[in-house]
């Protein structure tokens, strides 16, 4: 039987929903500050998106365009102004910053209270005991499809494929949190087939197109693909060969329409949790 298709972009939709309800009950509108330094394409176009989907949940979003040559002083008192600043509650940095601004100097700089992006070594530690509140948006967005989609994972058998600090170790924290059994997988890994044909819920974030085969994948269990890797044809693929997966999982992300819509929704909760916080 095919699985059943998880929708990220219904899942981020209500999650943009009940953002723009609990925005509309505070005082005054929760502020986010995007920092843009230089001009990567990619990051322009993010950072728009950004932008629309947060006037539209009524949080007041601005974006800060700083020049490539800014030095990390700069951008540091550009920090420092907006931990500052009463009418920011969130604060995220576009990352790639350019190769000569330390980028762990700049995530350290943030206020951890409006570090949307809980990148912050507080938040970081906070995650991983358990009791953070802004946690980051990509895995943030993984948990709130598995919820969506009604699977238990207490006690489940989960495999996390990566181990990024922005997506595979912050994942394996949550879904531990969660009381899930969790087993984390990297290039060192031996037999990757084998450990994933164990998990119930398999998080694949590797960014190597559709490297998860089909017969990797237990009968039944439930795949979340956070991979985006572009094909030489233009198209975009998952980390999980999709068709192959469909045919055996009980239920699966797809790629686009699954774990990225997901990740700009969750952005705007981090930013209203900050700004429910700050406003206690
Ligand atoms: P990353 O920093 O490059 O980490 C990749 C991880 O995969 C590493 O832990 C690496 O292992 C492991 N890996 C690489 N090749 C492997 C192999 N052949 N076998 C087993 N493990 C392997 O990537 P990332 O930032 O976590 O991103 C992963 C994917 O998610 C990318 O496609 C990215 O575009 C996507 N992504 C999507 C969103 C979104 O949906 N909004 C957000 C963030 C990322 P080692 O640690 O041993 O090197």
């Amino acid at each position: 039987m095919p699985a059943r298709l998880i929708d990220g972009r219904a899942a981020a939709a209500a999650l943009r929903a009940e953002v723009a309800a609990r925005a509309a009950r505070l005082p005054c509108r929760p502020g986010l500050a995007v920092v843009l330094v230089g001009e990567d394409p990619a990051s322009a176009v993010y950072v728009r998106n950004k932008d629309r989907a947060a006037s539209a949940a009524g949080i007041a979003a601005r974006t800060l365009r700083l020049p490539a040559a800014t030095d990390e002083a700069a951008l540091l008192r550009v920090i420092g102004g907006l931990n500052d600043d009463p009418s920011v509650d969130g604060i995220l940095v576009q990352l790639p910053l350019p190769p000569h601004i330390r980028s762990r100097a700049v995530i350290e700089a943030i206020d951890p209270a409006k570090d949307v992006d809980g990148f912050h070594p507080l938040n970081v530690g906070r995650l991983h005991d358990g009791t953070a509140t802004l946690v980051p948006c990509t895995p943030r967005g993984v948990m709130r499809l598995l919820a969506t989609a009604g699977v238990a994972l207490r006690g489940a058998r989960a495999l996390v494929l990566g181990r990024s600090a922005i997506v595979g170790r912050p994942v394996a924290a949550l879904l531990t949190s969660a009381d899930a059994t969790v087993t984390v997988a990297h290039s060192r890994t031996r037999d990757l087939a084998a450990e994933c044909r164990r998990a119930e819920v398999l998080v694949a974030a590797v960014g190597r197109a559709e490297m998860v085969r089909g017969d990797w994948i237990a009968p039944g269990a439930t795949v979340i693909d956070v991979g985006i890797n572009r094909l030489a044809d233009g198209r975009l693929a998952g980390d999980v060969a999709f068709a192959e997966a469909a045919a055996i999982a009980g239920a699966i992300t797809p790629v686009p329409g699954g774990v990225g819509p997901m990740t700009i929704a969750c952005l705007l909760e981090n930013t209203l949790i900050a700004a429910e916080a700050r406003r206690r």
